[in-house]
C-alpha cells in the first residue's frame, strides 16, 4: 500500500498552553502502518510542541517562513529559527497567506528552495480560486503555480516534499469539498506537469495531498483516488481525539 500523509494545519489556533496539551495527548499516538500524520502550529507554539513529539509518530511543522537567514525583516521568522525550533516540515504557499498576506508564486519559489538548504520538506499548498474554476483554468492555474514554484527545487529534491491541492473554494467555514471525481481528475493533471518538469521516475514519488472541507466522513474516498496520497485538513483536525479518529477512518 502507499504511503497516506495525513495532517492538520491548527492555523491561528492554539497558544503556547493549549498546543502543548494538544501535543502532551499526541505524544502516546501510534500511527497505522504506512501512515505518516503531522501538526502544523502557530510559531510561538512550535518548539514547545516539536520537543514533546521528538521520536514521536507525529511530525510538526510551521505555517510559513521567510527565505532568507537572517535581517532587517521586521515579524518574520527565517528557515534556520523555523529548523532550530525542531520542525520537520514546513508550510510554504497556503492559500489563506497568498489571499491576505500577499504571497506571491515568487516569494513561494525563494521559500522552497530555502527550506530544502535547510533540511525542512517543504509543503507546497497550490489551488485555483472560485473565479479561476468557474472560468474554467483550473489546469492553467495549477500547472503556472506548480512549475514556478519548483523552478529552482533540484529534480532530486522533489520527492522529499509534500504538494497539497487546495482549491481556494473549498477551504474554511463556507467552503464545499471538491468532489472525488474532480480531485482525481485535477491530481492526475498535477501528476503529468510534475513528470514533465522532472520525469517519470521522480514525478511519480512526489506525494499529492487534498485538502478543503476534509472531513472524517469524506476523508477515505480522497485516498482511495489514484494520486492522491495523503489529505490536509483544518477543522476537522482541531481537536486530537478527531484527528486520531480521523486517521482511523481512512485506514
Ligand atoms: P478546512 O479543512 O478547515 O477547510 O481547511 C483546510 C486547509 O486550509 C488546510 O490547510
Amino acid at each position: 500500500r502507499k504511503t497516506v500523509w495525513i495532517g492538520t494545519n491548527w492555523k491561528m489556533n492554539k497558544g503556547p498552553a493549549e498546543a502543548l496539551a494538544a501535543a502532551e495527548a499526541l505524544k502516546a499516538y501510534r500511527a497505522p502502518d504506512g501512515v505518516k500524520p503531522f501538526i502544523i502550529t502557530p510559531f510561538t507554539s512550535l518548539q514547545a510542541v516539536a520537543s514533546v513529539l521528538k521520536g514521536a509518530d507525529v511530525l510538526v511543522g510551521a505555517q510559513n517562513m521567510h527565505w532568507e537567514e537572517s535581517g532587517s525583516w521586521t515579524g518574520e521568522i527565517s528557515p534556520g529559527m523555523v529548523k532550530e525550533c525542531g520542525a520537520d516540515i514546513v508550510l510554504i504557499g497556503h492559500s489563506e497567506r497568498r489571499q491576505h498576506f500577499a504571497e506571491t508564486d515568487w516569494t513561494v519559489s525563494r521559500k522552497m528552495s530555502a527550506a530544502l538548504r535547510h533540511g525542512l520538506r517543504p509543503l507546497l499548498c497550490i489551488g485555483e480560486s472560485l473565479e479561476e474554476y468557474d472560468f474554467g483554468v483550473t489546469a492553467e492555474t495549477l500547472s503556472r503555480q506548480l512549475k514556478i514554484a519548483l523552478h529552482d527545487v533540484a529534480h532530486a529534491d522533489l520527492p522529499n516534499i509534500l504538494i497539497a491541492y487546495e482549491p481556494v473554494w473549498a477551504i474554511g467555514a463556507g467552503g464545499r469539498a471538491a468532489d472525488t471525481d474532480c480531485v482525481a481528475k485535477v491530481h492526475a493533471g498535477l501528476r503529468a506537469v510534475l513528470c514533465e518538469i522532472a520525469g517519470k521516475d521522480i514525478g511519480d514519488r512526489v506525494p499529492l495531498l487534498y485538502g478543503g472541507s476534509v472531513t472524517q466522513d469524506n476523508a477515505r474516498s480522497y485516498v482511495s483516488q489514484p494520486n492522491v496520497d495523503g489529505v490536509f485538513v483544518g477543522r476537522a483536525g482541531w481537536s486530537v481525539p478527531d484527528f486520531e479518529k480521523l486517521i482511523d477512518r481512512v485506514i
